[in-house]
């Protein structure tokens, strides 16, 4: 199950350099995480400030 980022993305960027496989991009409203890529490491949630980035 990939990680999944909710509406509290504030869009700061900071998830993008913690993965390790690229799968998050920014997006008009939030940041986006593709579910091919991500590999369920959790890194993302650890450095976004709003926890957005949610596990399912
Ligand atoms: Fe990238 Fe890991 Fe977040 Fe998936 S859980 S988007 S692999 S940092
Ligand atoms: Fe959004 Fe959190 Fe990523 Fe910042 S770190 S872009 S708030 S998901």
């Amino acid at each position: 199950m990939a990680y999944t980022i909710n509406d509290s993305c504030i869009n700061c960027g900071a998830c993008i350099e913690e993965c390790p496989t690229e799968a998050i991009s920014a997006g008009d409203d939030k940041h986006v995480i593709d579910a091919e890529k991500c590999i369920d490491c959790g890194a993302c949630a650890g450095a976004c400030p709003v926890d957005a980035p949610v596990e399912g």
